[in-house]
């Protein structure tokens, strides 16, 4: 039976508390969004229950391709039970098509095919706007080791490779997303979650925005987009497209 302890932390979408275990943590997946560093905000109801449940696949998917991750189980509609990480503040952004910041960034049309998985770092530091980073600075600081960096940097490019193909198979293309990772027990360890509210997914066919951005954006229908790539992951209703 697995207690829910002490309250530890409060993120934008999460709350982690401990358990009777103290190698294992918590998460409750929260509904509400942010964006713009929380200058924009809104309640999305169900959106917890499905970034819970898909990453729960995005997560059993990676340890199955032997990727160590901090999931253990999923507990309730909005509760996941983890492995207790020591979070390494270095945001990692994998990224296959221009996208949001780095098209500002570098004037590269959004939709650009990079001829290269780029990777990009930043601080997690939400006052300081999660500022781009690069190795010297995270030396510097010491937010990773350089063993630890290459292993990060190596399994952020093994997530890639597993999840391209894996989302093609059912239609949607992953244009980037961000991981985190944390140390648990001497190693390194995906944390945080995968989902839509993490990554950018587009539809294949149409082009179509099936994640946060349709919330950034103001587009609307972003819990319509979320479930429709549940349902696809779960291969309800010839949801598999021919690849
Ligand atoms: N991302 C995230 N959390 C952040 C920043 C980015 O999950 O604090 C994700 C975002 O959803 C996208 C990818 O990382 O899938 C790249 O985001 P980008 O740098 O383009 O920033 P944005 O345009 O979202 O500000």
């Amino acid at each position: 039976m697995m207690n829910k302890g002490e309250f530890i932390y409060e993120g934008k979408a999460k709350r982690i508390y401990r358990t009777d275990n103290p190698d294992q943590y918590l998460v409750e997946f929260k509904d509400d969004a942010t964006a713009f560093d929380g200058l924009k905000k809104d309640t999305l109801a169900d959106k917890g229950i499905l970034n819970n449940r898909l990453s729960e696949i995005f997560f059993k998917l990676l340890e199955d391709e032997g990727i160590e991750t901090h999931f253990i189980e999923i507990l309730s509609e909005r509760e996941m039970l983890v492995k207790a990480l020591e979070i390494i503040p270095v945001e990692v952004i994998v990224r296959n098509i221009a996208a949001g910041s780095i098209s500002k960034r570098l004037g590269i049309p959004e939709g650009t095919k990079l001829s290269r998985t780029v990777l990009e770092f930043s601080l997690k530091n939400d006052e300081l706007h999660d500022p781009m980073i690069n190795h010297y600075h995270i030396y510097a600081l010491y937010l990773a080791t350089a063993e630890e960096m290459a292993r990060i940097e190596e399994l952020a490019l093994k997530v890639n490779a597993i999840l391209v193909p894996y989302l093609e198979k059912v239609g949607i293309t992953l244009v980037d997303f961000k991981l985190e990772f944390g140390r648990h027990k001497g190693r390194v360890v995906l944390g945080d979650e995968i989902s839509p509210d993490t990554c950018r997914f587009w539809d294949i066919g149409s082009g179509e925005k099936m994640d946060k951005d349709r919330f950034r954006r103001d587009m609307g229908g972003v819990i319509d987009a979320y479930r429709e790539v549940l349902r696809r992951l779960e291969g309800g209703d010839g949801a598999e497209v021919e690849s």
